[in-house]
């Protein structure tokens, strides 16, 4: 019988979810992903995480909770960096203790340090850990990281081609989306796990493609063009997604084909208190593009979201239609 690993389809999984199943399966694991996100999972979430945690970490919690009785090991790394001289919200970094304190009978948990700030160096080291839950063959373990990492880079190739990570999960084609590619387009910010969990996000990119409207993300960008961008900034964004926000919205700015900015943000989360304001700052600053700010908590009701979709479809179809896409206060 093959080894059951779980891995919670919340926070990182819409980054790296590529990377992780094809590794874990290349070793010979059964992956099981969580349930999708429902109001089960987000119910149980918020009833065994401390009130101070934003909504994605209650989020988790529940994904934590769906597999906990299906497998041997649940996913949960100690994520501290992903990048040279970077780093990503604490939250991450107390993510397993976190979990292991509010959830009552959890199998182990595969929770090894990812921290890559002062080099990629360690890299090896982090996949050897990792693996050795799964086998003690370290040439199995390398050579199933490399065949991930050549998924992983796939991946990223057809992201760039303009999927983004639920198309590809949801097993759509290149051909099934660009159906509804129009040259209009719309830029959504923000974290991965707030803009791809469809039930967190209320489907909101399904509903801009609604409105024939191609909806982009920084997974749509070129990482050295985002990373091009940001540096721009007077003082350098060491936060990994700050940067990408930061760095894809700076673009989009000069893009005439971006009609609009979203920044889906989740309530009390305090990188999005900063991140939104620079990127909210220079987009008016820099262009007349209709900006919108949506917060989300567990509280959020979609009619509310609804008709701030609309309103902001609205906005651009009239700057369209009697502005030809300049304001008429400049
Ligand atoms: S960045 Fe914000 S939303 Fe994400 S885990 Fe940290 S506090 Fe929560």
């Amino acid at each position: 019988m093959p080894v059951k690993v779980g891995i919670p389809r919340a926070l990182l999984f819409y980054e790296y979810y590529s990377l992780w199943i094809g590794f874990f399966e290349e070793l010979g694991a059964e992956v099981i992903i969580s349930s999708k996100t429902n109001k089960e999972i987000v119910d149980k979430g918020v009833k065994n995480t401390v009130d101070e945690a934003c909504l994605p970490v209650k989020v988790f919690h529940g994904h934590v909770i769906d597999l906990k009785d299906r497998v041997d090991y649940v996913f949960v790394p100690r994520i501290i960096s992903v990048s040279k001289n970077e780093y990503i919200c604490p939250k991450f970094c107390g993510l397993p203790e976190m979990v292991k304190h509010s959830i009552d009978g959890l199998p182990e948990f595969i929770d090894t340090s990812i921290d890559f700030r002062k080099s990629d160096k360690n890299l090896n080291k982090t996949v050897m850990e990792i693996g050795r839950y799964i086998t003690k063959d370290t040439k199995k373990i390398g050579r199933a990281f490399e065949h991930a990492m050549e998924r992983y880079r796939q991946y990223k190739v057809n992201l760039k081609m303009g999927l983004l990570p639920i198309d590809i999960l949801k097993e759509k084609s290149l051909v099934k989306v660009s159906d509804s590619i129009s040259r209009e387009k719309v830029l959504l910010l923000g974290h991965p796990y707030n803009i791809y969990d469809s039930y967190l996000s209320m489907e909101i990119v399904d509903k801009l493609r609604r409105n024939n409207l191609t909806v982009l993300t920084y997974d749509s960008l070129e990482e050295d063009v985002i990373k091009k961008k940001a540096d721009t900034l007077d003082k350098k964004m060491f936060w990994s997604f700050g940067r990408k926000i930061i760095g894809t919205a700076l673009k989009a700015i000069e893009d005439d084909e971006v009609r609009g900015i979203i920044y889906l943000s989740s309530f009390g989360c305090g990188l999005d208190s900063v991140i939104a304001d620079i990127v909210e700052r220079r987009i008016r600053r820099g262009s007349n593009k209709p900006f919108t700010m949506l917060s989300l908590d567990e509280h959020t009701g979609e009619a509310g979201v609804d008709t701030r979709i609309e309103a902001f479809v609205d906005m651009i179809r009239w700057r369209e239609e009697h502005e030809n896409n300049l304001s008429a206060y400049r």
